[in-house]
């Protein structure tokens, strides 16, 4: 696992603490310089004042050391006045001595005062030399006494007071001791043998004296001993003497034991905790030692250097003494003495002791070091716990609250309460937005990512930065691949690109933006390189200082096509406009060719008839002809103009093509195209509207004519094919079907073309040549009788075009057996035939045709007259005109009809209108037969032949009505 990183705000935490030390840190350095300083300082004081402390002492060593001093000087300076003036012996002096003896003898003399019973002092007196005693030394020692026995009794520490005579073997002292205690301290048995001893003495002290001659003359030369047990009570003491001179003669000596117990219980309360004090003589031999035990302890005499610590020794007492405190190891000595004094104090204090002293001195600074650390490590808690720990809290809490808004709220002290409820508060708040904004986006995004335009946004520079699904349809493109990349490169064709950078920079420097919010038309790049039109709107946004351009794209390619698409229809529905225009003013005229052309038709039949076996019937026969095809021409081409209602009836399909080839022969022949039919003669008739199927026939060799015209001249000669025959009945398979193909050798259908061919609308023909309409309008007629148009083969350069249409031949009815053409009419009783026309030669044609045929035929040249015939005669049947003035044929019936029901049904009209929608509506209420003019003579008597004109009973019924 990776070492975890610190988090940034702990470390931060540790760095203040870190700076608060080293802030610190000073202070402590100087507190430090400044305790050190005064350790010096006060080390400093400690030794000055274990200095003067010593010289305290050492004047306190003097001070004692003095009365001893002055006591032997008195004693020396009584002496020797004593020794010149001899004292008188005086009463009562007597009294105070009492012999002394020893073993028997007396030797000596006690100095006493025998009323209390006290003995003072004492002198020897030893004569081992023969000399008698002399009182006068008996008055002096009387003297001598009495003056110690007073300095003793102020002085405690005097422990006994001499005088030893320098020639004599004699002396004398104060205090009184038992003349046993001091032979046997002396190890004699007599004082006689004391004699050599004190002559040595005698010798060593003048010896002494010589070597030492005395400062002062009169000063008495005085001399301190080395320190020594005392043998008559066993103290340590140490001898003060001073010689006693008569003239240039030593004649004795002075000297006083000083008791050391009194030094040593001084040094004792001199002594500071921890040191180790001395007092010695000038010969460095110890009088007094802080670890000298009680006075009548066994004690060691011995000099200073052998007791003194490890290291100290006499030189460095000597610098002591010269130049002050010596520090020596770890001791600190110091020394001092008085000049004339006999002691010097030393004392030695380990350095350990020295600083124990001067450390409470330090304490301050060591208070106010520990204070500060205390005042630190406080602050720190302190800051720990009521900054540090909740601010990290919080921090945890902004924390948490980052990825979760519901995150618990941490329970703070009231101080920070504050900050986490408005933490809390913002957050929820920041929550609330983010999720509108969120919504918003979401809401955005949606629509941005099924929005149908295409969307693409790119930055100031020109780099794509959103594309939405659209966009990636539109230009094949995925969001992945174009994010980043130039829009210049990728969505705008080559020649366009320089003018778009143009753009963008100027708009950068500022430029009104001229195209932003307009609709624009232009040019896209697909990635196959293709272009293709779009329209687009672009605008511009500003966020937090950086614009982006979005364009909303639509794909116009399809709309442009459309719009020319309907462009063209619409020409051509001009085009057709004007063909309708002037198809009902040829209707017009072809209306109005009906009359003379069935005159013309009528009469040739008859003049054919008439000239049967006469060598003009060719020519009747020529004009017949000739007019009975101007007949189709008109009906063919009224038939197509004429809007009706569909109508099914047998129809022959042959006839079609010849009415159709009929109508074209001059447009065809004009045109250099030979028209061939191949028309099979067993065609059965179809049931079907036989408009429909001519429209659909014309369409076929209209288009035929049209593509020939192309073909240029030199090549085979233009030709058109018309063939129909009856399609072969497969066993099992659909009924049988006739067929028709219309073939021609033009330049045939390009095969990019034959799919679109049928499509409404689709042309390649120069503009108000073709509609587009013809081959769909022709295969949904067709398929409207359950038929249907193909194009067949069709390769270019081979065999042109070619068009087979097929059509079922069921449901047609069966044809019945015309009786009356079996028998003729005039077999029966003649029929009486009323013929209406106010067009009086088409009367007399269609009388003089009728009664050719055997009918009894009467005119009337007005609906007017019809009627007053009818009601003076009977007639079997009406043929009428449908159009005339005043009585028009449809008021014509409706009179029958009132007058003679059964007539009104046996009524034939003739009629050049079947265009008018008026005509059209009243054959089919009144359900009366029609005959279109032109018609051949035939064609009229088929009609009449067709009408119910038996039933007399009936016509008698209507006649008695
Ligand atoms: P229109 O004749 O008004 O153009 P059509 O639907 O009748 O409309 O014909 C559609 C297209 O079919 C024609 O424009 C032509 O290109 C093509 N076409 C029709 N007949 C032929 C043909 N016999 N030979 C070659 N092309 C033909």
């Amino acid at each position: 696992m990776p070492a975890a990183q610190p988090d940034p705000v702990l470390r931060n935490l540790v760095a203040t603490r870190r700076l608060m030390a080293w802030f610190l840190a000073p202070v402590f350095v100087l507190l430090l310089i400044l305790s050190s300083l005064q350790y010096r300082q006060r080390m400093a004081e400690v030794e000055a004042q274990q200095q003067r402390l010593a010289e305290q002492h050492a004047q306190d060593l003097q001070l004692l050391a003095r009365p001893a001093m002055d006591h032997v000087q008195d004693l020396r300076r009584l002496m020797e006045e004593l020794w010149l003036q001899p004292p008188d012996p005086g009463p009562a002096l007597a009294a105070q001595l009492a012999p002394r003896e020893v073993g028997g003898r007396a030797d000596g003399w006690a100095i006493a005062d025998p009323a209390a019973g006290l003995r003072w002092g004492q002198v020897w007196w030893a004569e081992p030399d023969g000399r008698p005693f002399d009182p006068l030394w008996l008055r002096r020692a009387a003297a001598f006494v009495n003056q110690a026995r007073v300095a003793h009794a102020r002085a405690p520490g005097f422990e006994a007071t001499w005088f030893a005579a320098m020639d004599l073997n004699s002396s004398f002292g104060y205090p009184w001791i038992e003349p046993a205690t001091i032979l046997q301290s002396m190890g004699v048995a007599a004082l006689r043998e004391l004699a050599p001893l004190r002559a040595a003495a005698a010798a060593r002290t003048r010896a002494r004296l010589a070597a030492q001659p005395p400062a002062i003359e009169d000063a008495g030369a005085s001399h301190w001993g080395p320190p020594y047990r005392s043998q008559l009570a066993g103290h340590l003491v140490v001898s003060h003497m001073a010689p006693v001179r008569v003239g240039a003669q030593i004649v004795g000596e002075v000297s006083l034991d000083f008791r050391l117990d009194d030094l040593q219980a001084r040094l004792r309360a001199w002594a500071l905790p921890g040191e180790r004090d001395w007092i010695v003589d000038a010969a460095r031999q110890v009088l007094a030692d802080t670890e000298q035990g009680p006075p009548g302890e066994q004690q060691a005499l011995t000099g200073w250097a052998s007791r003194a610590p490890d290291g100290l020794a006499e030189p460095h007492l000597r610098a002591a003494l010269d130049q002050g405190p010596q520090s020596v190891g770890d001791w600190l000595l110091v020394a001092a003495t008085r000049p004339g004094s006999p002691w010097t104090y030393v004392s030695a204090v380990p350095r350990a002791e020295l600083r124990a002293r001067i450390l409470p001195s330090l304490l301050p600074n060591a208070a106010i070091a520990l204070a500060l650390l205390l005042g630190l490590v406080a602050a720190q808690w302190l800051l720990a716990r009521h900054f540090v720990q909740p601010a990290m809290q919080l921090l945890a809490y902004l924390r948490a609250l980052s990825a979760d808004h519901r995150a618990p709220a941490p329970r703070l002290g009231r101080r920070w309460q504050v900050w986490v409820d408005s933490l809390g508060a913002t957050f929820a708040h920041q929550f609330h937005l983010l999720q509108r904004e969120r919504g918003s986006e979401a809401r955005k995004s949606a629509i941005l990512d099924h929005a149908l335009e295409a969307m693409v946004s790119t930055d100031a520079a020109g780099h794509i930065v959103e594309f939405n699904p659209a966009a990636e349809q539109m230009f094949e493109r995925r969001l992945d691949e174009v994010r980043g990349a130039d829009v210049a490169e990728l969505l705008i064709p080559p020649r366009y690109r320089a003018r778009h950078r143009a753009g963008l920079e100027r708009l950068a420097a500022g430029a009104a933006p001229s195209l932003l919010g307009r609709r624009l038309e232009m040019h896209a790049l697909r990635r196959d390189g293709s272009e293709f039109a779009v329209e687009m709107v672009l605008w511009r946004s500003e966020l937090d200082g950086e614009t982006n351009y979005t364009a909303s794209l639509v794909d116009v390619s399809e709309r442009q096509q459309a719009r020319q698409q309907i462009e063209r229809q619409r020409e051509s529905l001009r085009q057709a406009e004007k063909l309708s225009a002037m198809g009902s003013l040829l209707a017009g005229v072809a209306h109005e060719l009906n009359n003379p052309l069935a005159i013309v038709m009528g009469r040739a039949g008859l003049l054919d008839d008439k000239l049967q076996g006469s060598p003009l019937q060719a020519d009747a026969q020529r004009i017949r002809e000739a007019a009975e095809r101007c007949g189709r021409i008109v009906r063919t081409f009224l038939n197509m103009a004429r809007a009706r209602a569909p109508q099914r009836a047998p129809v022959a399909l042959n006839d079609i093509v010849r009415a159709a080839a009929d109508m074209l022969a001059y447009t065809l022949r004009s045109h250099g195209i030979a028209l061939e039919l191949q028309l099979d003669p067993d065609l059965p008739p179809l049931m079907g509207d036989a408009d429909q199927l001519g429209q659909v026939l014309l369409n076929l060799l209209i288009n035929a004519q049209h593509a020939l015209a192309e073909k240029s001249a030199g090549e085979e000669p233009r030709r058109i094919v018309v063939a129909t025959g009856v399609e072969a009945r497969r066993p099992g398979g659909r009924e049988p079907r006739i067929w028709l193909r219309v073939q021609d050798n033009g330049p045939g259908v390009p095969a990019e073309v034959r799919d679109k061919l049928f499509e409404p609308f689709f042309t390649t023909k120069d503009e108000g040549l073709g509609t587009g309409l013809g081959l769909s309008v022709s295969r949904s007629l067709l398929r409207e009788h359950g038929g249907d148009l193909h194009l067949e083969g069709g390769e270019p350069g081979r065999r042109g075009a070619s068009f087979r249409l097929s059509l079922p031949i069921s449901g047609v009815p069966e044809p019945q057996a015309d009786d009356s053409d079996a028998q003729p009419a005039a077999e029966r009783a003649p029929l009486r035939l009323l013929v209406v026309d106010d067009e009086a030669e088409l009367a007399a044609l269609m009388r003089e045709a009728l009664e050719g045929a055997g009918y009894e035929v009467a005119t009337a040249e007005s609906g007017a007259v019809a009627l007053a015939l009818l009601l003076e005669a009977r007639f079997d049947a009406i043929i009428s005109d449908l159009r005339m003035p005043e009585v028009d044929g449809a008021e014509l019936w409706r009179a029958v009809q009132a007058l003679h029901p059964a007539l009104a049904r046996r009524m034939l009209f003739v009629t050049g209108d079947i265009l008018s929608p008026a005509a059209a509506e009243f054959l089919r209420d009144s359900g009366c037969p029609a005959l279109e003019k032109p018609f051949k003579p035939q064609d009229l008597l088929a009609a009449v032949r067709r009408l119910p004109l038996s039933a007399p009973e009936e016509d008698h019924h209507d006649a008695q009505r």
